[in-house]
């Protein structure tokens, strides 16, 4: 299982990976696994996929079979494990916990063609709802400070299958560059009583 450990000089942890030396390309989705003629993502291959955590498809459709719209999946090679404690660990400078974490893949379109930017707005919008129902749901656990989003467009840009998709990670850390975001956020709010983001967006929209 892999550990996060805190740099006591930076102050920031990395994942560490007890059991093997994982190459870069497999934090994600292990490309030469995947490396196969019928796409796992494709509608009709969601064997072999693990088990939805969240899909929108209509009442007349079993989980895990074809029909839906947008599909999420935990991520078949996790560099983090859903179950367990964190079990923080201190050894004189040191501090450790266990690699506990979210690590899903968002299946934007059934259709393998397309890219989430020829979707049109309906289903953009499915794209969304799935985003915020899988946010609104690992928000509730506790053991996560960090929820995130992204996207890696084109094999060539590091996304291991062509198939449309997005990946979410939870992590029971808080990045340096988001914990400085939110100290900005709380220095404004002290000093204004306002939310950073919401001026932020008002200047914007007032600059044109
Ligand atoms: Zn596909
Ligand atoms: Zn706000």
């Amino acid at each position: 299982m892999s550990e996060f450990r805190r740099d006591p000089l930076k102050g920031t942890w990395v994942i560490t990976e007890n059991q093997r030396v994982r190459q870069p390309r497999e934090f994600f989705i292990d490309r030469e696994r995947v490396a196969m003629k019928v796409c796992p993502f494709c509608p009709g291959q969601e064997y072999k996929t693990p088990q939805e955590v969240f899909a929108l498809r209509p009442d007349n459709t079993a989980a895990n079979s074809p029909g839906w719209q947008v599909r999420v999946v935990p991520n078949k090679f996790p560099v983090l494990r859903i179950e367990g404690e964190l079990n923080k660990q201190t050894a004189g400078l040191n501090q450790s916990m266990r690699g506990i974490g979210a690590h899903e893949v968002i299946i934007e379109t059934a259709d393998h063609q397309r890219s989430l930017a020829q979707l049109d707005i309906s289903e953009t919008t499915s794209v969304m709802q799935a985003y915020r129902a899988r946010l609104l749901d690992l928000r509730q656990d506790s053991r996560f400070r960090y929820l995130q989003i992204f996207k890696n467009h084109g094999v060539e840009a590091g996304a291991p299958l062509p198939h449309s998709h997005s990946q979410l990670m939870a992590v029971p850390i808080t990045p340096p560059v988001i914990r400085n975001e939110l100290i900005s956020c709380r220095e404004h709010f002290h000093n204004t009583g306002n939310c950073l983001i919401c001026d932020l967006l008002a200047q914007e929209i007032a600059d044109g």
